[in-house]
């Protein structure tokens, strides 16, 4: 089970609409408690990409060691593989099984199958649910995400977590997996929720902080961004919660310039993407408003790589989403105040508008009800200004000594010794700080009873500062 964001963001400085899809950290609490010992599932699933007359193709075969008679996908967005998926046998089809509700990969006949094979379509497709299967670089170059293609014989339990997978690419390409170049061909074993693996000609940046993957037709005011204010938010989080262990994190950022208005921001273990679906990037990037956008929008990812147990999960359930994804957009505040003086105004309007936002959403649903009913920007916005109230009452609790990243730090650390990640330990953390006042906002904000759920956000936007 994973879960996702969409927030429609207006922004009250220039009231355009941008749709900004977000997929953090989480990894359904479920799967990080499978043994680590988990078998690989009985089956092999090798990636091919080849280029005939400059036309790129990607097929995906999935080789069975015991035949079975149908095929089933850990991750069930939409039935968008049934369209896009084509399958190389005529006996093979993907359909959509209703009763499932998922999709289904089996043979016309009836016949049990040990391979298959399927022609992908590499463009960039809007997952309302999920990672993009693919985000297509402008030069060629295409970054996919290998979770798309966990399947299973028959069902998907939550044992099927261990995956083989092998990759082969032409021989001008290289391959950027988990940070390392390669080429030619490559496999490695695959779990949870997957990974972004990008294939192409263009070589990664390589600095301190990052590998980075940065799509050379982005407008230069973009790529200078990505270059240098990512590592400026990467130090900023580093040093306020506590430094990246492990492998320097991959940042991709692809741009497929096409007609259409989507972005589309993620964070896996160890990367973050970025994908703009849109051909209007050179014009906007002068635009300041535009510019304070994409800087948000990049602080948000960034400070999820820095959220406590970014394999394990912060939030135990979608309804919950208000604790990371509240949490990522009020620390890229913080982190916009800090870094870009130009940027407060930019800063006090959004969280204004956030108060606006999560006042209007609160009445119409709950908050943990929002994801059910298509207001999953309420996460962003209420998280936003709950997390600027827990903020505002430990600095004046503690005389300035300890603020939200403390709370936050030693989060991590709970998370870290055992403790479930989720907003039970996260509220059990701010007890010390004697404030019976903030937890019962906090409380009233979450509860089923929209006059009471609006209350509490007022008293909450209304802490002192
Ligand atoms: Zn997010």
């Amino acid at each position: 089970m994973n879960w996702f964001n969409i927030a429609t963001i207006k922004t009250a400085i220039s009231m355009t609409i941008a749709l900004l899809v977000c997929f953090s950290v989480e990894i359904a609490w479920a799967n990080s408690q499978a043994p680590k010992d988990t078998p690989s599932s009985n089956m092999l699933i090798h990636i091919e990409k080849s280029t005939a007359d400059t036309v790129e193709k990607w097929e995906v075969t999935y080789t069975l060691t015991t035949p079975a008679k149908t095929l089933a996908f850990v991750r069930n967005p939409d039935t968008s593989r049934t369209t896009r998926w084509l399958a190389q046998d005529s006996d093979i089809e993907i359909v959509f099984d209703d009763a499932k509700h998922q999709e289904v990969v089996r043979s016309k006949s009836g016949k049990s199958f040990s391979a298959v094979s399927f022609a992908l379509t590499p463009t960039y497709k809007h997952l309302g649910k999920d990672y993009a299967p693919f985000s297509p670089f402008s030069d060629g170059g295409n970054a996919f995400h290998s979770g798309r293609l966990f399947a299973c014989a028959n069902t998907c339990t939550e044992e099927d977590n261990k995956w083989q997978l092998t990759l082969n690419i032409p021989s001008d390409e290289h391959i950027v997996l988990n940070g390392k170049v390669t080429k030619n061909s490559v496999s490695w074993t695959d779990n949870n929720n997957g990974r972004v693996v990008y294939v192409g000609k263009q070589e990664p940046i390589i600095t301190n902080d990052v590998v980075a993957l940065i799509d050379p037709g982005l407008p230069e005011s973009i790529k200078v961004s990505l270059e240098e204010d990512i590592p400026n938010m990467m130090a900023f989080f580093s040093h306020s919660l506590n430094p990246l262990k492990g492998e320097k994190p991959m940042l991709l950022a692809s741009y497929a310039n096409i007609d259409d208005h989507s972005r589309q921001g993620g964070t896996l273990p160890n990367q973050i993407f970025m994908h703009w679906n849109r051909q209007d990037l050179n014009e906007q990037a002068d635009n300041s408003s535009f510019v304070n956008q994409t800087l948000w929008f990049f602080a948000h990812e960034v400070a999820h790589l820095y959220q406590p147990g970014n394999t394990e999960g912060v939030s135990e359930n979608k309804e919950q989403s208000w604790l990371h994804e509240g949490n990522a957009d009020y620390f890229a505040a913080i982190a916009m105040n800090f870094l870009y003086e130009d940027a407060n105004s930019y800063v006090e309007s959004r969280i204004t508008r956030a108060f606006e936002s999560c006042t209007e959403g609160l009445a119409q649903t709950t908050l943990a009800q929002a994801y059910k009913n298509g207001h999953f920007n309420l996460y962003y916005s209420c998280g936003m200004i709950m997390h600027r109230a827990i903020d505002s009452v430990v600095q004046q609790k503690t005389l300035g000594e300890e603020s939200l990243f403390t709370v936050w730090k030693r989060l991590q650390k709970a998370v870290n010794s055992g403790m479930p990640p989720g907003t039970a330990t996260f509220l059990t953390l701010l007890e010390p700080y004697n404030a019976p006042e903030l937890i019962k906002a906090i409380n009233n904000a979450t509860s089923d009873d929209a006059l009471k759920a609006i209350q509490g956000i007022e008293t909450l936007y209304q802490f002192p500062e």
